[in-house]
């Protein structure tokens, strides 16, 4: 039989983790119950993490945002706030499945589950977005782009909660843009996707690029492209990509198909950042 418990504190949630083997923090619960229902995950204890108030903060400056691990995937969409300072976080937040699942699911849960297709971390790696964990040994924090370790493994430990992420604000002299393939229906999950981020500091131009779906866990790069035309940034992103490249087969394409998609977006990506800055 399942133990739902419901702690009332951060204290509280890391103490049942230490004391529990196996037990598994409830954010939205989107994943979990599919999860349970496909009797792929078992366990006998759930930490309901919805009352603690510390998990819910969303503080936005001129320098970042840090949300709270409860805060829904629809509020970093929608919020007028987070839209304006991290507007490509924001958009590919709203990328994510359909609103129902966006209303229930929390940021927390989102990349803790841990899936090698999820469409924010895509944007959070090229934004140098941290992960902030609590355990009863301490805190610590983890780089988004250190996070996801092996297929469907992260960097959490079996006694730790995810409690904040914080994002830094998106430079002034930028332009981002999130690109999602999917081929059987615009809600599903990806068959690949791409965030691209160009930023120009110093006179240099740097791209950075996360890949989606495209190997078993999420993939960060960053090029120079200083000087270089549009073309040229697309093929080099291109060529810098592909053999990043290592699709999953499954019910949305082949390995193949999918690695063709993926070369699809990093093009479609880097052009449209590249144009936007030019006449943006
Ligand atoms: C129909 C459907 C379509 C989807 N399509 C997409 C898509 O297109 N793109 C995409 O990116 N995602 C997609 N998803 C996945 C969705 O993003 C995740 O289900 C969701 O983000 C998980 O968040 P949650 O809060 O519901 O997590 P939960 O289901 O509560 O938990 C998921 C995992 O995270 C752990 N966890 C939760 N919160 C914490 C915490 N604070 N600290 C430590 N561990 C924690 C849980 O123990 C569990 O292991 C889809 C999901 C569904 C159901």
């Amino acid at each position: 039989m399942t133990i739902l418990h419901r702690p009332e504190t951060l204290d509280e949630i890391c103490m049942l983790l230490e004391e529990l083997d196996d037990a598994q923090v409830y954010g939205g619960g989107t994943a979990i119950e599919i999860l349970r229902k496909q009797g792929v995950l078992f366990t006998d204890d759930l930490i309901d993490a919805g009352r603690i108030p510390e998990l819910r903060v969303l503080e936005v400056s001129p320098e970042g945002v840090r949300v709270g691990a409860m805060v829904s995937v629809r509020r970093m969409e929608t919020d007028p706030a987070i839209r304006r300072v991290v507007p490509l976080a924001s958009r590919t937040y709203g990328k994510v499945a359909n609103p129902r699942v966006r209303n229930t699911a929390t940021v927390g849960g989102n990349v803790a589950h841990g899936d090698y297709r999820l469409d924010p971390p895509t944007a959070l790696m090229v934004l140098d977005a941290t992960v902030e964990v609590r355990s009863a040994q301490g805190a610590r924090t983890i780089a988004v782009r250190d996070f996801f370790t092996g297929f469907q493994e992260t960097a959490l430990e079996h006694d730790e909660v995810i409690t904040a992420l914080t994002v830094p604000a998106q430079p002034a002299h930028s332009a981002g843009r999130f690109v999602k393939m999917s081929s059987l229906g615009e809600n599903d999950w990806p068959s690949a996707s791409t965030a691209a981020l160009l930023t120009v500091a110093d006179g240099r131009r740097t791209l950075r690029l996360g890949l989606g779906a495209l190997a078993p866990v999420p993939v960060y790069l960053a090029l120079d492209i200083s000087g270089m035309t549009a073309e040229r940034a697309v093929s080099e992103a291109v060529a810098a990509a592909e053999p990043l490249m290592d699709p999953i087969p499954d019910i949305r394409g082949s390995s193949d198909y999918k690695r063709r998609l993926g070369l699809v977006a990093v093009r479609e990506a880097v052009s449209s950042v590249c144009e936007e800055f030019t006449h943006g």
